[in-house]
């Protein structure tokens, strides 16, 4: 007789985690629960991470999840980077966006576009102690990022980027960034190269951190390459083909962001149920009243669906299926409904919901941003609608 959780078919529960899976969710948990949730307000405050919690992010393996071990990383799979990022987001979304950037996004183009020597050389620095960005967008050029507009020049014997990127997720820490140039504007997304340039290089320069409304403590900043020199050997992929190296990450990515912001949900429906069993009105806890019990219950209910998507797209890239329609949905449905529930939590919490003494208002705040990053609402819904009527 097969057992309750698996079918005669060998088909298994999506949310059905492996041993390994489930010590390494365990883990993540408690660093987040016992390091990290102690300086949330205060990171979020003063708009700044501490650096001695990215340093412990780094020699817990958070960085590098994914690395295989030759490189000096975990050995894990996308997937589990996708737990983590969920699960440090239950606590400070902030957090989990630098683990999204490094893993999901830079770790992931070496991995699959560096050569062996680019691997070798970047790989074991970026699993245990250099922070990396990935700057594709600018000024005049986010959901139409091939619009982009630094320029690559190339001087024979080294490459020279002129320009200026904008809202560059772990600038103010990073020692490398992933930089898309174009070669050659007038070829459209077919001159986009993608660079790796190193934080010392001269002509580059990080340039001003962003005061945002939500995740706060992640940095944010506009980076200036003037005359840039970039070594031949710092090409990412062929010249020419960043936009394939641009896409390709990015739809990987998209998923995480869902894993982020149902990790966000989840955080937002501890918080209202933990309020809901000690608040009383009328007599009893605000959780024993039906409205309040209706709406945590249509909490959960989100938060299990956004999980199944999520869950489900990370396991098809995983398993080398398609998966670009379906990690557009998790991310669509995920930053849907993390605004959604953070809402409904500082409702829960009444007025003091409303303050910063209790941590739901920050967890609206930072739900915001998970339908703007890595790609618009309104771009996944591109995405989908191309793949429903057959023109991807
Ligand atoms: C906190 C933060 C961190 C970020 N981190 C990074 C990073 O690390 N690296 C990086 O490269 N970028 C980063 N970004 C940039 C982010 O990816 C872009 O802001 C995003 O892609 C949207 O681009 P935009 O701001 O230019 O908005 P626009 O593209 O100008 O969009 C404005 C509005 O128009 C809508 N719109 C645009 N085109 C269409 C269309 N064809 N159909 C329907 N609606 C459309 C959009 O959905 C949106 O609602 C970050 C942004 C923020 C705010």
């Amino acid at each position: 007789m097969p057992s309750v959780l698996e079918s005669t078919h060998g088909a298994r529960p999506l949310t059905q985690l492996s041993e390994e899976e489930r010590m390494f969710q365990t883990s993540v948990r408690c660093f987040a629960r016992e390091r990290i949730a102690p300086h949330v307000r205060e990171m979020d405050e003063k708009g700044i991470f501490r650096p001695e919690l990215l340093r412990e992010m780094f020699a817990l393996g958070l960085m590098g999840i994914d690395v295989p071990e030759e490189y000096g990383g975990q050995g894990g799979t996308f997937f589990q980077s996708v737990l983590a990022i969920e699960e440090l987001a239950t606590i400070d979304p902030s957090a989990a966006v630098i683990v999204d950037v490094q893993n999901t996004l830079v770790n992931n183009a070496l991995q699959r576009w560096g050569t062996e020597e680019q691997k070798r050389r970047f790989l074991p620095k970026l699993a245990t102690e250099t922070l990396a960005s990935y700057a594709l967008s600018e000024a005049g050029a986010g959901s139409d990022a091939f619009a982009l507009t630094t320029q690559a020049v190339d001087q024979g014997d080294c490459w020279s980027l002129t320009g200026r990127k904008l809202w560059i997720t772990n600038a103010y820490e990073a020692g490398l960034f992933l930089v898309f140039a174009t070669i050659d504007p007038g070829q459209g997304y077919r001159g986009i190269t993608c660079f790796l340039v190193e934080r010392g290089f001269p002509g580059f320069q990080v340039g001003k951190k962003e005061d945002k409304l939500g995740i706060r403590a992640s940095s944010t900043c506009e980076l200036i390459l003037d005359d840039c020199r970039v070594p031949k050997e710092n090409v990412l992929g062929q010249v020419g083909k960043g936009y394939k190296v641009a896409i390709e990450t990015l739809n990987e990515g998209r998923i995480a962001i869902g894993g982020q912001m149902t990790g966000l949900a989840e955080g937002a429906l501890r918080h209202a149920l933990s309020y809901a069993r000690q608040r009383k009105a009328f007599g009893k806890p605000i959780g024993e009243h039906q409205g309040v019990q209706f709406e945590l219950a249509q909490m959960a209910v989100e938060v299990e669906a956004a999980r199944l998507l999520v869950y489900n797209a990370a396991r098809l890239r995983d398993s080398r299926q398609p998966f670009v329609t379906e990690a557009a949905m998790a991310k669509y449905f995920a930053s849907d409904i993390a605004e959604k529930c953070a809402s409904r939590a500082v409702e829960i919490f009444g007025g003091v919901g409303f303050t910063k003494d209790y941590p739901v208002e920050k967890l609206y705040r930072d739900a915001k941003i998970g339908r703007i990053y890595e790609g618009t609402s309104n771009m996944q819904r591109v995405v989908i609608a191309k793949d429903l009527l057959g023109k991807s």
